[in-house]
């Protein structure tokens, strides 16, 4: 078993149940539904393959919707594509048009006035590049000069380095998906483009209106604003991903190992979830061997203690989802085995009971060579402080709610079992000890930490430490 989890963006090439199935056999903890791709039926069959999986495997996968935030895109253009020819010139304009060879226009109105003379206008991913020679003194057109040039379709993702679009953070659309994740058993939300604090909170607000005060909130690192404001988006924030794809975009490839390493340990020092994101095992989208880089890129997201690592084209167009699965799973599990944190660098923001009896249970492990950790918990919350603290152990979590099963399926280190409610702390330590043997390969005389909380609906209030007998 790997402690390392692994999030799959689900797609065309895994919305059979053979793939699916095997997705989850392979390793899978969490499946993510991009509201940027997927389409209302599109939803409805990977949430049935949740589902199915869920019933027919008894695998505790979760489900990640992912929103599409505020990006920047071109208009539609004269026959849905054109040609940007090096060297030549063309002008952004604010008036909605039909692009053509000419003149394109945006999505979102008052872009144009903020461009500067020497700015970059990034589009499709970056592969094609346009700098900015004049702005029309009115604000309402630009000439720019085309540096990569190409065929260009539709409606292509736009990135202008150093622009903070003027638009409010939750679009109509984002509005509408933010809704649907919640009245549809959404585990988690992924928001896009993150800027700030109150961009997260304004989320948090929708979320409760629309029923789900308790959606933990996953913030997508994708920006150099987002960069600046790191510390006040991690504390807003239950996870944080590290969305390399824009932000290497944005910011310039050479930033992305720094920034990475910079989102982990903030991550690490207030107690929050880190999920590395995008291209990990790229080449598998159509080779049945990853590179030895893609391999490193695994395991030193492993080493730097992620939670979670992700995938995107490999499992939702590519040629080998389960292939990818398996080998990022082998490689979790092998580079585990030798792994050992640095303890001083994980630590809770909170001064709660709760956060006490973690860390106490934390230094027992180590000091006691502790096989498992087992917290009983009604919230999940314990769980979540002891994992964060990146013991040496598993954290088995018993839990009386599958929602709270799920909540913890993104968690590093961090299985769960399904219990009744307890009237006695007997059979809280018991059925705990029981379900760390379940899952665990445990010995006579391993010593196992418990913590829970009693009476029944108590927050966690005691630890012991038990032998197996
Ligand atoms: C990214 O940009 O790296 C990312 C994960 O976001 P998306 O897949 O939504 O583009």
């Amino acid at each position: 078993m790997k402690k390392t989890k692994i999030i799959c963006s689900i797609g065309p090439s895994t919305q059979t149940w053979e793939n699916f199935k095997g997705l989850v056999e392979a390793g899978m903890n969490v499946a993510r539904i991009n509201f940027s791709h997927a389409t209302m039926e599109e939803r409805k069959i990977d949430e049935d393959l949740v589902y199915r999986a869920r019933e027919e495997l008894g695998a505790n996968i979760a489900i990640l919707y992912d929103t599409k935030g505020p990006d920047l895109r071109t208009c539609t253009f004269k026959d849905d594509y054109i040609e940007l020819v090096v060297g030549e010139t063309i002008r952004l304009v604010e008036e909605d048009i039909e692009g053509t060879k000419e003149a394109i226009s945006f999505n979102y109105k008052g872009i144009i006035k903020s461009l500067k003379e020497g700015m970059s206008v990034l589009v499709d991913d970056g592969f094609y590049k346009l700098v900015v020679e004049s702005v029309d003194e009115d604000g309402n057109g630009a000439t720019c000069r085309i540096i990569n040039g190409g065929t260009i379709k539709s409606r292509r993702g736009v990135c202008i380095p150093g622009i903070n679009l003027d638009v409010p953070y939750v679009s109509e659309k984002d509005r509408e998906d933010i809704k649907y994740a919640c009245e549809n058993n959404g585990d988690y939300l992924a928001i896009s483009f993150v800027n700030s604090a109150e961009d997260i909170r304004q989320v948090k607000e929708l979320c409760k209106e629309y029923g789900r005060p308790d959606m933990p909130i996953i913030s997508k690192v994708e920006t150099q604003y987002a960069m600046d404001n790191l510390d006040e988006i991690v504390l807003e924030s239950d996870y944080i991903m590290v969305a390399r794809g824009d932000l290497g975009i944005e910011t310039g490839v050479e930033n992305l190992p720094l920034y990475q390493q910079m989102m982990i340990d903030t991550c690490h020092a207030y107690g929050k979830g880190v999920i590395m994101a995008t291209q990990m095992m790229y080449s598998m989208k159509t080779n049945i061997r990853p590179t030895n880089a893609e391999v490193t890129d695994v395991a030193n997201a492993v080493i730097a203690g992620c939670d979670a690592i992700m995938t995107s084209d490999e499992t939702t167009i590519g040629n080998y989802p389960v292939e990818t699965i398996e080998t990022m799973a082998r490689i979790c599990e092998n580079v585990e085995q030798v792994t050992k944190y640095n303890l001083d660098e994980f630590r809770l923001s909170g001064t709660a009971i709760h956060n006490t009896i973690a860390r106490c249970a934390v230094d027992a492990s180590q000091d006691l060579s502790i096989k498992a950790i087992v917290a009983s918990t009604l919230t999940g919350r314990t769980a979540l402080d002891i994992a964060s603290l990146r013991p040496e152990s598993f954290v088995i979590a018993t839990v009386t709610d599958s929602k709270i099963a799920r909540k913890l399926a993104l968690k590093w280190g961090v299985y769960t079992k399904l219990v009744p409610m307890y009237s006695d702390t007997d059979d809280i330590v018991s059925d705990g000890i029981k379900a760390a043997k379940e899952l665990l390969s445990l010995e006579k005389d391993d010593l196992v930490c418990i913590v829970g909380g009693f009476p029944q609906e108590s927050h966690t209030n005691f630890l012991k430490i038990d032998t197996i007998k």
